[in-house]
């Protein structure tokens, strides 16, 4: 199998009858921890992962989109640059790419036409962001060719615009901004308030395992929603604009005058504002001991506080931490009710931690994993023709 690099050279070739000008790429993430701290402008702590969406460009000169992928085989996609119009029914993939440009156009940005062609292995719908993958392989393209010269946090900005206003999906900041702005062998510490961001190394001595329970995801969008109600709720009962502005000392003192469930929502983001950034440090000195720790709490508040989980990825989770013990953490990771799983476990103890998926997993749920064996990558850029 050729790489995506000259796959999409040769869709572009195939579709357009000529060759691309240049190739941009950018990459899935995964979530080390803070989950359901952004919309609560908390932290997060993502890695972008050597999985990656590229696209064959070519510049043309008037202000037409035209777009295949070979994830979508049909039409090309074709629409005109501030006239993007109704979005195409719900889900279909090119909303991504007109989410982008109708970001621009309402922010009066101008942007040349392209044609382009998608290719990628960052599995689709898998939690694994191949939409910010998407999103940021071609906001980069099209900014880097108009030459807008946004920052990539601007681009990533712009791709979340696009996907709030256009997709109509409520997503935070975290995917598009990890795609953008991801750094090889390093996790990024992003604080949701101020879109600050700092680079944390990860132990050379560790392996990124992603393992997809492959439990079909139902109700995400309406519990989402209703975690986004209740913390929202919270917020509005200490009259700040959101949970980073109360502290653990104030929500246990108001213990007896909010709403159990409320309470227990707002006390997971809380503590997992706190783990995630003790997660930084663990992982910035080397303590894989307590990043283990963390890791195990984190899972435990998204199960017994936010109620997040289902059986099948709690079983996933202890499996895997009965191997690995405190030389690794393992949680959930995601928005939850499904999804995948993340671990960050010493190198030695991969194969171990692989064995027992296969071993007990379908044997407890009747469901076969799939495991991903990642490292973490760069974020977006150009590709140099020497590299493809
Ligand atoms: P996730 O981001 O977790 O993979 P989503 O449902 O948010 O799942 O995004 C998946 C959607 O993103 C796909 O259904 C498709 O519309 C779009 N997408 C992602 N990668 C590609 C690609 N390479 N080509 C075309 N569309 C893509
Ligand atoms: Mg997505």
């Amino acid at each position: 199998m050729s790489n995506p690099a000259q796959r999409a050279n040769k869709l572009f070739v195939q579709t357009f009858g000529t060759t691309a000008d240049d190739l941009y790429l950018a990459p899935g993430r995964v979530n080390l921890i803070g989950e359901h701290t952004d919309y609560n402008d908390g932290f997060v702590l993502p890695a972008a992962i050597n999985f990656h969406t590229i696209i064959a460009v070519k510049r043309r000169e008037d202000d037409t989109f035209r777009a295949v992928s070979d994830a979508f085989s049909g039409d090309i996609k074709t629409w005109q640059f501030g006239q993007e119009g109704q979005p195409e029914e719900q889900g279909s993939w090119i909303n991504y790419l007109k989410g982008f440009t109708s970001a621009l156009a309402t922010s009066g940005l101008p942007a040349k036409g392209l044609d382009l062609a998608v290719v990628g292995n960052v599995p689709l719908g898998a939690g694994l962001s191949s939409s910010a993958a998407l999103e940021i392989a071609f906001g980069t393209a099209v900014n880097d060719c108009s030459q807008l010269r946004l920052s990539p946090l601007a681009v990533a900005q712009m791709a979340q615009r696009g996907e709030n206003q256009y997709v109509g999906c409520a997503c935070g900041i975290m995917d598009q901004m990890i795609s953008a702005l991801g750094e090889q062998d390093h996790a990024l510490l992003i604080d949701c308030e101020d879109l600050d961001s700092e680079p944390v190394p990860i132990p050379e001595s560790l392996s990124l395992i992603i393992i997809n329970s492959n439990v079909q995801r139902g109700l995400v969008e309406s519990e989402y929603n209703l975690r986004r109600e209740q913390c929202e709720a919270v917020a509005n009962h200490f009259g700040v604009e959101s949970l980073r502005h109360v502290s653990l000392g104030q929500l246990e003192a108001a213990k007896a005058q909010l709403d159990e469930t409320a309470y227990k929502r707002a006390r997971h983001v809380l503590t997992e504002n706190r783990r995630t950034q003790q997660a930084s440090q663990a992982l910035a000195s080397n303590d894989i001991a307590r990043l283990s720790e963390l890791m195990a709490q984190s899972h435990q508040s998204m199960r017994d506080d936010f109620e997040i989980t289902v059986p099948a990825i709690d079983q996933l989770v202890e499996m895997i931490d009965k191997v690995i013990g405190n030389q690794g953490g393992v949680r959930m990771t995601g928005g939850g009710f499904g999804g995948c799983v993340v671990a960050l476990v010493d190198h030695a103890l991969t194969d171990a931690v692989v064995e027992t998926v296969e071993a007990n997993y379908a044997k407890a749920t009747g469901l076969e994993a799939t495991v991903y064996l990642c490292s973490a990558s760069d974020g977006a850029t150009r590709l140099d023709e020497d590299l493809y």
